[in-house]
């Protein structure tokens, strides 16, 4: 689970993350909508340390990621992570990508490594390219190979960021569709997305953040479909 307690981020003098307070339960699924500019990216950088949280205090099941004396490795091995783009090992194989993390950052042998691949390309349905490269790959494809290759690190949580912002209207469903199976298997998910539907239909919450604050929480179809605040009023009529 993720706890976020008051958290604050400033680059210079723009106070970019304005006291955020989050708890999402194991296995819960949120997603965190708002207009480009309110924090979305940096409250999910500031979960696992690839932003330096100014002030607050940020847990991961149970351990402070804030704490100072944290192991900052071993912290974003329980997290793992998915860019709008999509990031994979150019020069490597969809089985190169999924190993050498595992390999480097887990220390597992080179057999069991290929075995984790296997099984992970094979939930997002891509046993058939494991020796495909990025290039040779459809957007949809590769997005599914980094979620592979995220799940291959066996997270706790995973984090996603527009997973499907860069991808051609026709392959966005592929992807969603792989995300809703992690949700129904009970992954604790954090998913910055613009894709209203998803949120409605797969989210357990929806956090509309603006300005770097929470405007406003709750059930999907409250937020989505009856929101409270004119500020997310506003921000849903502009998505439609
Ligand atoms: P978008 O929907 O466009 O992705 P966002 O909600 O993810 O927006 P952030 O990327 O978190 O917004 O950015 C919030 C603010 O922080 C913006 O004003 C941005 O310019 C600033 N910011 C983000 N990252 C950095 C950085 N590394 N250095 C300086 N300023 C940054
Ligand atoms: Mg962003």
């Amino acid at each position: 689970e993720v706890r976020i307690k008051d958290l604050h981020k400033s680059f210079g003098d723009n106070h970019v993350l304005r006291g955020i307070d989050l708890e999402i339960a194991q296995g819960e699924v949120v997603c965190v909508i708002g207009p480009s500019g309110s924090g979305k990216s940096t409250l999910l950088r500031c979960v696992n340390l690839l932003e330096e949280p100014g002030a607050g205090k940020v847990f991961v099941g149970g351990c402070e990621v804030t704490d100072p004396d944290v192991d900052i490795d071993a912290v974003r091995r329980r997290i793992g992570m998915v860019f709008q783009q999509f990031n994979l090992f150019p020069h490597l194989s969809v089985t190169g990508n999924l190993t050498l993390p595992q390999r480097r950052v887990l220390r597992r042998g080179k057999a069991e490594s290929a075995r984790i691949a296997a099984e992970h390309l094979a939930r997002v349905g891509l046993s058939e390219k494991a020796d495909a490269f990025p290039a040779a790959l459809s957007g949809g494809q590769q997005q599914r190979v980094a979620i592979a290759r995220a799940l291959a690190m066996g997270p706790e949580v995973m984090l996603f960021d527009e997973p499907t912002s860069a991808l051609d209207p026709e392959l966005v469903g592929e992807v969603l569709a792989v995300m809703r199976m992690l949700a129904d298997e009970g992954m604790t998910m954090m998913v910055v997305t613009h894709e209203m539907t998803f949120a409605r239909e797969v989210a357990d919450r929806v956090v509309f953040m603006d300005g770097g604050v929470i405007v406003e929480e709750g059930r999907p179809e409250q937020v989505v479909t009856a929101p409270r605040h004119e500020r997310t009023r506003h921000f849903l009529s502009r998505l439609l």
